[in-house]
């Protein structure tokens, strides 16, 4: 048997509710595949109603036992985790290369990135002030901060630890409870994580995990009052359908959804870093990233230099199965993943874009039935075609060029998202100017990186609302109670 075998085997497969592992209903289970082979690797509780309604009991029955202990005991705990996660991010790192994709390296940096969120929340919470206010009559006016109950958290496939794990820390932090319901694609890499918090003695029911039937389990999660929080990261027509059946029970939300950012290279711009950062940020996680850049827009006069470069960095990208070391960037998530590039690279095709590299699957013995597709560079894209308006989640680096700066400003707003974006210049006017007016949660000025424990992460528009990490992050977890002390 291989170690990878050994792994899979050993991972729990059931849900964890209650401190308890325990199978699906009737034993239902569902199956886990490979991208990069197509081959199926496991099978994994598929449960319903039934079991979602009993991971909410026990988090409601964790609940006044775990918002009664002091934010420093709490910290204690995040600590811990962050530390199990730390000890064990190598075999963690195999699960999620396995069943997402993403090469080792990139899964190990994600698992470190979500211990640090651990961390950083262990520690923020201890600094959750709350106010004093004089009041008019002479009472003391006090406002204090309160957890919510039980959270209930719908994370996705591209960040399969990350996205757990930022959603957790800062809501058990505060004193909440948690029901997760990890995506169906990336089950291995929650249930690993569940297995760890067990290992440590969590107490029972702080954490709860249901897999499964999708549409059931977020059914109840939305429909049962006893939750009183959904916070989830996904497609924006998921999170507009979840948004809309939380409004029965007046649940506080937060939606982490779609991107569609611009990349804008303006002419002062240092050509050979921006190249750099570019393919790094497109090809991280493959392009499917809320985050990646998904339309580069490159002034005119500097539109030669730029692709020629730009063509020959992607050329460099090695594809690989993500176990393979050399790896660059894995195989994309799914079969329909591979269509909608191709739907959306035919649609630019036919109304006039030129395909300087890539533009197809990746086919032969050493991609199996693996679902590989090429580094692609488009250019002479326009507002006429689909790519313009949709995100693309795959290794695409579509380009726009662009004179004048409210032009570029104008056409970078014109989308409904609004989550990251990226210019790089090194007028300090311009930085000003673009900074300010760009419409979208986060701006990266001559930099990729826009994600870090202490900052606030999340979008507007339809990009969705609420902020992940940060001390925003904290704020987006509890409730404001007002009270008027009268002292006689
Ligand atoms: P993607 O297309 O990237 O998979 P989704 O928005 O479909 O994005 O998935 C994000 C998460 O939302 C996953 O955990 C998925 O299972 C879940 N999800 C999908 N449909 C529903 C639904 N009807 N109710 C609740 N959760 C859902």
């Amino acid at each position: 048997k291989t170690k990878i075998e050994t792994l899979i085997e050993e991972v729990p497969k059931g849900l964890f509710i209650n401190g308890q592992w325990q199978e699906a209903d009737g034993g239902k289970q569902t199956e886990v595949i490979n991208p990069a082979t197509g081959q199926v690797i496991a099978h994994v509780a598929n449960a319903g109603e039934k079991e979602t309604e009993q991971a909410i009991t026990a988090a409601e029955k964790a609940f006044p036992k775990w918002s009664g202990l002091t934010a420093d005991e709490r910290g204690v705990w995040l600590h811990k985790m962050a530390d199990a996660i730390r000890g064990a991010a190598k075999d963690l790192a195999v699960f999620m290369t396995i069943e997402q994709g993403k090469p080792l390296n990139q899964a190990e940096a994600e698992i470190l990135s979500g211990a640090a969120c651990l961390d950083w929340n262990a520690e923020e919470v201890k600094r959750l002030k709350g106010e004093t206010i004089p009041g008019p009559t002479g009472e003391l006016l006090l406002v204090q901060h309160e957890p919510l109950g039980v959270v209930a958290a719908i994370t996705p496939w591209n960040f399969p630890s990350a996205m757990i794990t930022r959603k957790m820390a800062p809501a058990i932090a505060v004193g909440n409870t948690v029901v997760l319901k990890p995506s169906p694609e990336t089950p291995l890499s929650a249930l690993a994580l569940m297995a760890l918090f067990d290992k440590i003695g969590l107490p029972a029911g702080v954490v709860n995990i249901v897999t499964g039937d999708a549409k059931a389990i977020g059914g109840v999660l939305t429909a049962d009052n006893r939750v009183r929080k959904l916070t989830f990261t996904g497609s924006t027509a998921v999170g507009k359908m979840l948004f809309a059946q939380s409004a029965d029970t007046v649940k506080k939300l937060s939606l982490e959804l779609g991107g569609h950012a611009p990349f804008i290279v303006f002419e002062d711009a240092n050509v050979d870093k921006v190249v750099a950062d570019l393919v790094a940020a497109k090809f991280r996680n493959n392009g499917q990233v809320c985050t990646s850049p998904n339309r580069i827009f490159v002034h005119e006069s500097i539109q030669a230099t730029f692709t020629e470069k730009l063509v020959s960095a992607v050329e460099q990208v090695k594809i690989a199965n993500g176990l393979d070391e050399n790896a660059s960037a894995g195989p994309l998530i799914r079969e329909d993943a591979i269509e909608k590039i191709d739907k959306q690279l035919d649609d630019a095709k036919g109304k006039g874009a030129k395909i300087l590299s890539g533009g197809e699957r990746l086919t032969g013995a050493e991609f199996d039935d693996g679902y590989f597709y090429k580094p692609t560079v488009i250019t002479g894209i326009t507002k006429e075609m689909a790519i313009f308006y949709e995100e693309t989640f795959g290794p695409v680096l579509p380009i726009i060029t662009f004179n004048e700066d409210d032009e570029v400003i104008e056409a970078a707003n014109d989308t409904l998202y609004g989550l990251a974006s990226y210019f790089y210049t090194n007028d300090i006017g311009r930085i000003a100017e673009v900074g300010r007016r760009l419409q979208y949660g986060m701006v990266g000025v001559n930099s990729i990186n826009i994600s870090y424990p202490q900052t606030p992460f999340g979008g507007v528009k339809h990009s969705g609302f609420g902020r992940e990490n940060g001390a925003q992050g904290l704020s987006d977890y509890i409730q404001v109670k007002f009270l008027n002390i009268t002292y006689k």
